[in-house]
C-alpha cells in the first residue's frame, strides 16, 4: 500500500464524521438517485458531518469502456481514464442536486478536487496523498460533500483511476484520512453472506468479519467489497459497514476481530467456477523446472492458483496447477511451449471443475477442520482432485457440477444453516 495516512483513527481532535458510499446499482437511475439522497438526508439528520463517495451510475464505466473499444482495439489507458472518470463525474452532481431538491446543502467534488492524489499507473493507479482541506472547507461551511469516487489525479495533474471497483478504495481512504468513525459501502445486497444464496438458499448475512476473513472470501470470489478497499481498512482499524441502500438493516461490519472464541469456526463458504486445471506430465524432476513453466505463464500475466506437484517416479513428475478458465486457451498454448522447451511428456488440462472454500479465522486454532471439509464431502460422494490451504481457508477442487453441492453440505456441516 503505497498511502499512508498521517492520521492515526483514533486521534480524538477529528469531530464525528461519516463516510457512506453508494456502488453504481444503488444510483442506476432518478428514482434511485433521489432514494440515495433521501438516505443521505436522513443520516444528516443525527450527523453533522457527512461525506458520500459515488461510483458510476449503473452499467455506465462498462458503456465507456466498450465505447472506447469500438473507436480503436487497443485504446491508451491514459484517454481511458479520462474517459471512464465520467461516469463518477456525473453521478457525483446529480446526487448532489438530488440532495438540493430536499433543502440540504450540498456540494460535488471530482477526486482531483477533493485532494486525492495517485500514482502514475493509469487504470490501475494507487493512492499516494489526501490533501483533504477543501473538504474540511465545506463541511466548515455545513455542506454534504459528496465526491467522485474511483478517479484521482496524478502529481502532473492527470485524472488517474483506480482499477473496477474502485470508488470502495476512494471511500475507505477518504473515511480514514477524515478520521471517520465508520465507512459505510451502501449496496446492492444486505451484507456479506455466509454462502451465495443463490447456490445455498440457507445463506444469511453475517454479522461481523474480520479483515483477514473478508480478504479471503473477496479473494475466493465474494465479491462484495474491492480487496483494496478491505485492506486500507485492515492497516488503519477502519471499520467497514457493507450494507443495502434499499432496505433497513445493519448489514455486515468488517472490523479487527473480537470475541472470536465464541463464533463459529467457519464464517463462510465461497465458490468459483472460472476454473479450470493444467497438469504437465512427466516432467523432468531438477530444479528450475516447475520455474520454467511458471515464469511462462507469469510472463503473460496468467494468473496461478492452486499447485500441486506429485512424488516423482524414475527422476520424473506430474505438475498440476488451476487457472481461471477464462484463460484456459492461452495458458494451454503458453504452457505447451515451455513444456517442449523442458522436455516433458505432454500437457493436458480439464475444463470441468471448480473450487469450493470454508474460510474462517477459527480456522487457525481448531485441530480437526480440515478432515471435516474430506469427510463431509466423501458423504455426498465429491471426489476431491486437489486441494490447498492457507491459515484461515482451505479450498478444494472439485468436479464444477458438484461445486454447488458442496456448497450446501459444507453449509450444513459447519452449522452455518440459520436455525
Ligand atoms: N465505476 C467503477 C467500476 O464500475 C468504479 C466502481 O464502481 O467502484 O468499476
Ligand atoms: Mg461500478
Amino acid at each position: 500500500m503505497a498511502w499512508r495516512s498521517k492520521r492515526s483513527v483514533s486521534e480524538p481532535s477529528a469531530p464525528p464524521t461519516v463516510v457512506q458510499k453508494f456502488g453504481g446499482s444503488s444510483l442506476a437511475t432518478p428514482d434511485r438517485i433521489f432514494n440515495v439522497a433521501r438516505r443521505i438526508a436522513e443520516t444528516r439528520q443525527t450527523v453533522e458531518r457527512v461525506v458520500v463517495v459515488v461510483s458510476a451510475m449503473g452499467d455506465t464505466t462498462d458503456e465507456l469502456m466498450a465505447l472506447a473499444r469500438a473507436v480503436n482495439a487497443e485504446p491508451r489507458s491514459r484517454e481511458l481514464d479520462m474517459l471512464v472518470s465520467a461516469g463518477e463525474t456525473i453521478a457525483a452532481p446529480l446526487v448532489t442536486m438530488a440532495l438540493h431538491g430536499l433543502g440540504i446543502e450540498a456540494i460535488s467534488l471530482t477526486g482531483f478536487q477533493a485532494g486525492i492524489r495517485t500514482s502514475r499507473v493509469h487504470q490501475k493507479a494507487r493512492i499516494v496523498d489526501i490533501v483533504p482541506q477543501r473538504i474540511l472547507d465545506e463541511l466548515d461551511g455545513g455542506r454534504v460533500v459528496v465526491v467522485a469516487g474511483f478517479q484521482g489525479a496524478t502529481e502532473d495533474l492527470d485524472i488517474t483511476t483506480l482499477g473496477r471497483g474502485g470508488s470502495d478504495t476512494s471511500a475507505v481512504a477518504l473515511a480514514v484520512e477524515l478520521g471517520a468513525q465508520e465507512c459505510d459501502i451502501f449496496t446492492d445486497v444486505t451484507g456479506v453472506m455466509t454462502a451465495d444464496p443463490r447456490v445455498v438458499p440457507s445463506a444469511h448475512v453475517l454479522e461481523m468479519l474480520d479483515y483477514t476473513e473478508m480478504l479471503e472470501l473477496a479473494a475466493l470470489g465474494a465479491r462484495v467489497l474491492h480487496p483494496r478497499a478491505v485492506e486500507i481498512g485492515a492497516a488503519y482499524g477502519m471499520p467497514i459497514r457493507v450494507r443495502s441502500s434499499l432496505e433497513v438493516h445493519p448489514g455486515t461490519l468488517i472490523c479487527r476481530s473480537q470475541g472470536m472464541e465464541q463464533r463459529p469456526v467457519v464464517r463462510g463458504i465461497a465458490q468459483e467456477t472460472n476454473v479450470a486445471k493444467i497438469t504437465v506430465i512427466e516432467a523432468p524432476d531438477r530444479p528450475g523446472v516447475a520455474a520454467a513453466i511458471f515464469e511462462a505463464l507469469a510472463a503473460e500475466h496468467i494468473n496461478v492458483d492452486t499447485v500441486v506437484q506429485n512424488v516423482s517416479h524414475r527422476g520424473r513428475t506430474d505438475v498440476s496447477f488451476t487457472v481461471a478458465a477464462t484463460d484456459l486457451a492461452h495458458a494451454e498454448s503458453v504452457v505447451q511451449k515451455a513444456a517442449d522447451s523442458i522436455g516433458a511428456e505432454g500437457v493436458q488440462s480439464a475444463d470441468d471443475i471448480g473450487k469450493i472454500s470454508v474460510v474462517g479465522s477459527g480456522i487457525m486454532g481448531t485441530p480437526g477442520v480440515f478432515a471435516r471439509v474430506l469427510s463431509t464431502l466423501a458423504e455426498n460422494g465429491i471426489n476431491v482432485e486437489m486441494i490447498s490451504t492457507g491459515e484461515i481457508r482451505m479450498t478444494c477442487i472439485v468436479a464444477r457440477d458438484r461445486v454447488a453441492d458442496a456448497a450446501r453440505a459444507l453449509h450444513a456441516a459447519f452449522e452455518l444453516d440459520r436455525a
